[in-house]
């Protein structure tokens, strides 16, 4: 079998890994494997390469994707899709490892129609793809964010300040949510559940009240307006209606890409490795449109169609947590 592995969409600490399993398992079971570079763009440019053992050496610790990453809009035409498959068909390829988000797997499905064999990888550090508990990058980017909350509250206790600190997610809160349970933020605010910026305000002057020498609040990116754009700031929002109506020292910090970058957590390199091995395994068995998942704490296959059309939703149980060990 001649397989080809593409990363599409954002980039997420973990990729790496899943592209070291994906080659040397491929390697393994007498496979030839192409990396192709850029998503969808390398299927139109030609820009496939041939891997070998060597060529995913070194790379098990790095953040980002040796493959690189792109959002490829020729492809989404009818004439950049009769292109990418006289690409994939003069070098022969029949089984395609997509590692990206639901939008890649949109890509995956145009190329199954066209009769290659797809297994799509969740990977994006949004955590937000239907089925899956996990998808992979999202542990190292809520560290990432624990990292950066613990060196904020350090300089806000000092000043009895209130912080704000906007983390991703594009339109989901798991990233905010989960950052805010084990990094004891006194509030998160996120896109899926309705927030009143009034009683905010009052429960941080409270905090004051009862001599709490900082507060921290996580805003998620979406919380207004569209997160691609970028001016779309919610956490300045937040901190300005707050200034205003508090008048305490309020600061305002947006950590952006930062929480995209760095080594992988052992967890993202785990079941990135885990991932990348059962997605050799399902093309070999002919298998196809299928997304590779992890839920209770297990590999799972879901079918793609599935993974694209559930909607992940947010467990208002740990919202409610956050709240209650901040105001006890
Ligand atoms: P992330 O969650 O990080 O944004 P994503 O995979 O959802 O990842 P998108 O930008 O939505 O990111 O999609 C990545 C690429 O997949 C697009 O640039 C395009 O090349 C391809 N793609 C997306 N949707 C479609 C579609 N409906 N048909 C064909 N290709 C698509």
């Amino acid at each position: 079998m001649k397989i080809g592995v593409l990363t599409s969409g954002g980039d997420a600490p973990g990729m790496n890994a899943a592209i070291r399993a994906i080659v040397r398992k491929a390697i393994f079971q007498g496979c030839e494997v192409y990396g192709i570079k850029r998503g969808f763009s390398g299927i139109l440019e030609g820009d496939m390469v041939k891997m070998d053992s060597l060529s995913v050496a070194d790379i098990l610790h790095r953040g980002g994707t040796i493959l690189q990453s792109a959002r490829c809009l020729e492809f989404k035409t009818p004439e950049g899709q009769a292109l990418a498959k006289d690409q994939l068909e003069k070098l022969g390829l029949n089984g395609l490892v997509i590692i990206g988000g639901d939008g890649s797997f949109r890509g995956a499905q145009v190329l199954n129609k066209m009769g290659f064999q797809t297994v799509g990888i969740p990977g994006t550090i949004d955590n937000d793809i239907g089925c899956t508990d996990y998808s992979i990058g999202f542990d190292t980017a809520v560290n990432t964010v624990l990292d950066a909350m613990n060196k904020i509250r350090d300089t806000a206790s000092s000043h009895n300040r209130t912080c704000i600190i906007e983390v991703m997610g594009k339109n989901a809160g798991f990233i905010a949510v989960s950052a805010a349970l084990t990094g004891g933020a006194e509030a998160v605010l996120v896109p899926e559940v309705p927030y009143d910026l009034e009683s905010l305000a009052t429960q941080i002057t409270k905090n004051v009240a009862r001599k709490k020498s900082h507060s921290v609040v996580l805003v998620a990116e979406g919380l207004f307006g569209d997160p691609n754009s970028i001016d779309h700031s919610s956490s300045f929002k937040v901190g300005n209606y707050l200034s205003l109506r508090t008048g305490l020292d309020i600061r305002v910090t947006i950590l952006g890409h930062l929480q995209r970058g760095g080594t992988p957590t052992f967890f993202d390199r785990k079941i990135a490795t885990l991932m990348g091995s059962k997605a050799i395994d399902l093309l070999l068995a002919g298998e196809t449109e299928k997304m590779i998942g992890y839920s209770e704490n297990r590999i799972q296959i879901y079918a793609m169609d599935e993974a694209i059309n559930t909607k992940k939703s947010l467990d208002p149980e740990q919202l409610e947590l956050v709240n209650i060990l901040a105001n006890a």
